[in-house]
């Protein structure tokens, strides 16, 4: 039986044609191009908002310079020629004025039943006909036409979460669904809201499967796939009702569109590779629209990335096990140096194909996430919220060069032979059915770090009252807390973060007046408090959980209230016994340990990135993880390490993010010599430099020196 294209396409490549491109499209220069760049798969415009094929549905509208020329036709018979896989792009949301006026109620509508409107085009609304009723047969044409082997969608997925549709369709379907009227307004503490955004997930499913169905059927192909793209970043996913869980539950291969560093940087890319692959399975293929342009704020549609940018983003890419696929906008360019870009990366990437798929995580950290802690926990802030606290925990274990994986609140069962710790940042929502299998992993002897709201809220974001997992953490909640989430505008004057977190037992004794200075320097301290010998106190500046303490546990660190910064005079501690905990730590009867963190130091490591908060965490999961850590790294930089396991070897990614806040990125910024300390044995191949590296065996662990890091290095360690 032959292997189907989705899963042996590794290397992709898109050129996304614009109107103007009927009358200047060179296929020749192109078929060129893939060569060069050893594509393997093309994403070709075909239809939705613009049809690049002579259709023959009048509403379909047509590309203004497009004069009956067959595009889309000529350049996928190119590409088959050139032996390349062929997926046909859609992009199904919005239609003309025309289309509007014939269709009038397929296009979603506000509370005063005016249409939304994009500029002079009418997004659709998911739930009419626009998405049952036209668009299968336009899938089906262009089907019939050119069997593409398959279909993306560009934004397939109607209107987001920040706009409500009052049409008809609406309104009859959640009245059918659930009973209920369509919610007046955004209002996070309403059930009725909160339902309206699950029927809008569940819809989205249902859209995605009739879609796969339509162009099954007619292809009566089952390797006919029809793809909507999504991104990699839950909290995108969300705002636009995309269940991640439930899509790649039903998928075997996804294309992701997630073209440029966000702001938690070049990092999320392979945090994103592994959420992703920890849904769909390690041995399917996640292909990522890379763009060779310049994106984010400010874009240019047309003119080229810097090459370390573009560099840095794929090969964090490689390392969470996503493949290339280089993007321009337009056939034709002036500045020409974007061709360059993507060639010496596929190349590479060709050469060491077989090490880049069809592997497995070694990680003995894993960090909790779910689309609904990010709806009904996140409410109004989900980025500050939910986001921040996962994305500075993980941002700390890349700093410690721990790695982690994501871990989907339902499939801790899934993961939990491999973890040593799992790490529970903020995630107030949760199913009872998702606090028993932390309970069970604790109860198997793993353990836990949890931090601010989790587990105080059910499924729905109700209150429970206390911590559902109050008997593992040995702690219970107040409802109370002091500080706040949010910096606003902070000023001098009148700054309220200005507190404190104490460290106890200190190494001197606490003392006012004439005691200063004299304190004991023999009291042992906890191992979380390593590097910090020569301070009691560590800026806190955010919010702590009131919370009170079992008997059995051991506080760890106390809270000191803010107090004034301003004028300097008024800086002095006035509270320095409140004895509020802040971090609670115990040892189960499993062997396990487990820390509640009361404090939101991941939250405010994400946005203030003190060192002091990324040191705290790194040595709580040190802590946590009683040594069980797979590697060792000492040397300078800030390097992102993922180990895989494939047969019988490893292979090691490490990143180099030196310098890489700067955005966008002028330069790389090399770092080295490293030493590697891990736990295996055999000889150590270097796929960046192609050479063996000299290495010594001590115990369990094979020690080398790695003397630079460009851009990244990717290591095979194997038994001869
Ligand atoms: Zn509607």
């Amino acid at each position: 039986m032959s292997i189907p294209w989705h899963q042996k396409t590794l290397r992709w490549g898109q050129t996304n044609i614009t109107e103007i491109d009927p009358q200047r499209y060179d296929i020749e220069w192109w078929r060129q191009h893939w060569r060069r760049t050893r594509i393997q798969g093309t994403i070709v415009n075909a239809g939705g908002i613009v049809a690049y094929y002579p259709s023959k549905y009048p509403l379909h509208y047509q590309a203004a310079h497009l004069e009956g020329r067959d595009l889309y036709g000529e350049i996928s018979e190119a590409a088959r020629e050139e032996g390349l896989t062929v997926l046909a792009r859609m992009d199904s949301n919005r239609a003309t004025e025309e289309f509007f006026q014939e269709h009038a109620n397929w296009f979603a509508r506000d509370k005063e039943d005016n249409p939304y409107k994009v500029g002079d085009r009418y997004p659709a609304c998911i739930f009419s006909g626009y998405y049952t009723e036209f668009l299968p047969v336009i899938l089906e044409e262009i089907i019939d036409r050119y069997q593409p082997d398959g279909f993306t969608d560009n934004s397939w997925s109607g209107l987001s979460q920040d706009k409500i549709c009052y049409c008809e369709n609406c309104r009859q379907n959640f009245l059918d669904e659930y009973g209920l009227d369509i919610p007046n307004e955004t209002n996070w503490e309403d059930l009725t809201f909160k339902k309206w955004i699950r029927w809008n997930y569940d819809r989205r499913l249902e859209i995605w499967d009739l879609n796969n169905i339509t162009v099954k059927n007619r292809s009566g192909n089952e390797n006919c796939l029809w793809l909507g793209m999504i991104s990699g970043n839950p909290l995108q996913e969300a705002s636009r009702f995309r269940d991640m869980k439930g899509i790649l539950d039903r998928s075997t291969f996804i294309t992701l569109d997630y073209q440029h560093r966000p702001a938690f940087g070049f990092q999320s890319n392979s945090n994103a590779g592994k959420l992703l692959h920890g849904l769909i399975g390690w041995d399917k293929l996640i292909p990522e629209s890379m763009p060779l342009y310049q994106g984010r704020t400010p874009a240019f549609r047309l003119s080229s990335k810097s090459v370390p940018e573009a560099h840095m983003w794929m090969a964090e890419g490689f390392a969470g096990t996503i493949l290339p696929w280089w993007h321009h906008i337009s056939a034709y360019h002036e500045d020409r140096r974007q061709y360059q870009t993507a060639e010496p990366i596929m190349k590479w990437h060709e050469k060491n194909e077989q090490f880049l798929i069809n592997r497995n995580p070694v990680a003995s950290v894993g960090i909790l996430w779910s689309q609904e802690n990010i709806d009904y926990h996140g409410k109004d802030d989900p980025e500050q919220n939910v986001m921040w606290p996962y994305e500075g925990m993980a941002q700390a274990l890349i700093r410690g060069r721990i790695p982690y994986i994501p871990v989907h609140a339902d499939h801790i069962d899934r993961h939990s032979d491999n973890l040593a710790v799992l790490i529970l940042p903020n995630i107030g929502v949760m199913s009872d059915a998702q606090v028993e299998s932390v309970r069970r992993f604790v109860y198997n002897g793993g353990s836990l770090i949890a931090t601010g709201e989790t587990s105080i809220f059910d499924e729905w974001g109700r209150t429970r009252g206390d911590f559902a997992l109050s008997d593992i953490f040995g702690v219970h909640a107040t409802g109370t807390h002091e500080g706040h989430i949010k910096v606003s505008a902070p000023t001098w004057e009148v700054y309220d973060h200005h507190s404190y977190l104490r460290l106890d037992p200190p190494l001197r004794e606490t003392v006012y007046g004439p005691k200063i200075g004299q304190g004991s320097e023999k009291t042992p301290r906890h191992q979380i408090y390593d590097g910090f010998n020569e301070t009691d106190i560590l800026p806190f500046g955010g919010r702590l959980e009131n919370v009170l303490a079992d008997s059995n546990c051991t506080p760890l660190m106390t809270f000191i209230p803010a107090f004034p910064i301003f004028p300097p005079e008024f800086s002095w501690i006035r509270e320095p016994d409140k004895k509020k905990p802040v971090a609670i730590s115990k040892t189960t009867e499993q062997g396990g340990r487990t820390i509640y963190l009361a404090a939101d130091i991941d939250r405010c490591f994400r946005r203030d990135n003190f060192p002091d908060h990324g040191n705290l965490l790194i040595n709580l999961t040190r802590w946590a993880s009683e040594d069980k850590l797979p590697i060792k790294i000492e040397g300078p930089g800030l390097i992102d390490c993922q180990i895989y396991k494939q047969d019988n070897r490893l292979v090691i990614h490490l990143v180099n993010l030196t310098g890489s806040t700067e955005q966008p990125m002028h330069e790389l910024v090399p770092v080295g010599p490293l030493h590697i300390q891990i736990k295996a044995e055999g000889s150590v191949k270097s796929l960046v430099n192609e050479k063996q590296l000299e290495c010594r065996q001590e115990n369990e662990w094979l020690s080398f020196w790695i003397p630079v890091i460009e851009l990244h290095e990717v290591l095979v360690i194997e038994k001869e």
